[in-house]
């Protein structure tokens, strides 16, 4: 397993739809290891293969249950995710991305989602998800369809610069420091 360097928002690998899985070998096993050790390097709540530079579509979303233990969740591994089915009213939520460091924004999402895919093995999967997990399926599916959450803010000043913590004190430092 490997940390990979996440590929950021002005390369074109984000904005193309993914290639399907077809295979669930040890190519794939290896992809899915990387991308849950990369998302835990981060401290991300979730990651798409794009994000890693990889044009497939995988998705892993994993939600913290104890804040202190940011890897006690259930861990979510979702090939080919679609949604297909959306409930409940749609609303704006702050959200960021680890493609898109240093910024959040207020992105419209419903609010409960249903998706459908396959596991790491190939195994079909449904989950309907409501809340911070809706919010995560949608942004992670958007990425292997090319979409960013800014591409869900009606307007630019919903889209604010923030100081990672690590940053704020006397000394300035460099505004290359990755987003949590
Ligand atoms: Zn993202």
């Amino acid at each position: 397993m490997a940390v990979r360097p996440i590929v950021q928002a002005d390369n074109p690998i984000l904005r193309q739809k993914s290639k399907k899985v077809k295979r669930f070998g040890r190519a794939l096993q290896n992809l899915i290891d990387d991308m849950v050790e990369t998302m835990h390097a981060v401290n991300g709540l979730g990651l798409a293969a794009p994000q890693i530079g990889v044009s497939q579509q995988v998705i892993v979303v994993q939600l913290p249950e104890d804040e202190e233990n940011p890897q006690s969740g259930k861990l979510y591994v979702l090939c080919n995710p679609e949604i297909v089915r959306t409930a409940g009213e749609e609303g704006e939520s702050e959200e960021g991305c680890l493609s898109v460091p240093g910024f959040v924004g207020d992105a419209r999402r419903a609010t409960v989602v249903t998706v459908k895919g396959l596991d790491r093995r190939g195994k079909k999967i449904r989950i309907k998800a409501e809340g911070l997990l809706a919010q995560a399926f949608q942004h992670e599916i958007d990425h292997i369809n090319g979409i960013l959450y800014i591409d869900r803010v009606d307007s630019p000043e919903k889209i604010r610069r923030i100081v990672p913590v690590e940053e704020q004190g006397p000394q300035e430092a460099s505004q290359e420091e990755p987003a949590s």
